[in-house]
């Protein structure tokens, strides 16, 4: 069995921010994702509110950062799942499909994942006009008709950065204004190609091979119609990746993200929790490399217990 002071469980923003520091201050540090290190913010078509970096891709971003964590010391091992975790003894056992660790501590980072509208139409169209991403599935649809469901901030980029590709976006919310940051409702409706559809409730989406409409509920009027679209990307928001964590018996709130305090520890001593996945209630970059870095020294005090923390 292989032995680490540190392992992190996600390279995503929360991970990668741990993991340049758990390998600065010079813990043995392993990094493992179940894909291809840069978590979901990779998949961000803009960011444009990380400090120092008024306008990147998501990918640019969090590229950087891997290859930051690599240069500080930490090993990144990609596409690689963890299977199971167990918290029980002194050392702490990480499972994965390939391999088992020991370590001294933990930090839990694994993100969430996209929330589904629960449709009929939606997991039979999937892949085929129904998407969770518009970065990686928006330029399938240049110059066509695209539907993005949600009023958050992801409905909000998504719908900037479709209007750049598609020839017409079209936007449903349930409520009537958007929750999304001014900034965003602002540009949406500087753009001459979006149009909202307020009080609009997505009830199915229907197609032949791949989707050419939606069945819309107006839930102020009470009526119904169809209109005809070329995809639909939902935006609707996330749930936490934490069924791991959840099986090793850490404590989760009623929405299943990991609870953490300040010091982003969690139930157990030694395991920490960063991130989407965890109890913080913003969902930021650059709030989950502040968990990231924050969950890192402290899980260094817990390993080395250093002379001002005795
Ligand atoms: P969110 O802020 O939770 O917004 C979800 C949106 O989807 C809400 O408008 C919600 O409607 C709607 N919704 C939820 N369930 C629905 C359903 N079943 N049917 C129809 N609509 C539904 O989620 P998010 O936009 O994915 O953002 C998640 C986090 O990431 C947030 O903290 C956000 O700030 C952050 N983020 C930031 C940026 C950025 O550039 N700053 C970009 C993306 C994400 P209601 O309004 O009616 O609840």
């Amino acid at each position: 069995m292989e032995n680490w002071e540190l392992i992190i469980i996600g390279a995503g923003a929360a991970g990668l921010a741990a993991g340049i520091y758990g390998a600065r201050s010079g813990l043995k540090t392993l990094i493992l994702d179940e894909k291809m290190a840069g978590g979901a913010a990779s998949d961000a078509p803009v960011v444009e509110n990380y400090p120092g970096f008024p306008q990147i891709s998501g990918g640019e971003l969090t590229q950087k950062m891997v290859l930051h964590c690599k240069k500080a010391g930490a090993t990144i091992h990609e596409i690689e799942t963890v299977t199971a975790l167990d918290f029980t003894g002194e050392r702490k056992i990480v499972k994965t499909n390939r391999a088992e660790y020991e370590t001294i501590a933990v930090i839990i980072a694994t993100g969430s994942h996209y929330r589904e509208i629960g449709v009929k139409g939606e997991q039979e169209f999937r892949g085929r006009g129904v998407s969770y991403c518009g970065i990686c599935d928006g330029p399938f649809f240049k110059g066509k008709r695209v539907l993005v469901i949600g009023g958050g901030n992801s409905a909000a980029t998504t719908t900037l950065y479709l209007s750049g590709i598609a020839a017409e976006v079209v936007v449903t919310h349930r409520r009537d204004a958007f929750r999304a940051e001014d900034a965003l409702v602002k540009d949406i409706a500087s753009k001459k190609n979006v149009q909202v559809f307020w009080n609009t409730e997505v009830k199915e989406i229907k197609g032949e091979k791949l989707v050419n409409k939606v069945v819309l509920y107006h839930n102020k009027a009470g009526e119904t119609k169809e209109i005809a679209v070329d995809a639909v990307f939902v935006q609707i928001g996330e749930a936490p990746n934490s069924q791991i964590a959840r099986e090793a018996d850490l404590e989760v709130d009623e929405h299943g993200y990991i609870k953490t305090d300040v010091f982003q520890r969690t139930s157990v001593a030694g395991v920490y929790a960063a991130g989407d996945v965890s109890s913080h209630p913003v969902k930021q970059v650059g709030t989950a490399v502040g968990q990231g870095i924050t969950a890192a020294l402290e899980a260094y005090s817990y390993i080395r217990r250093p002379y001002y923390r005795t």
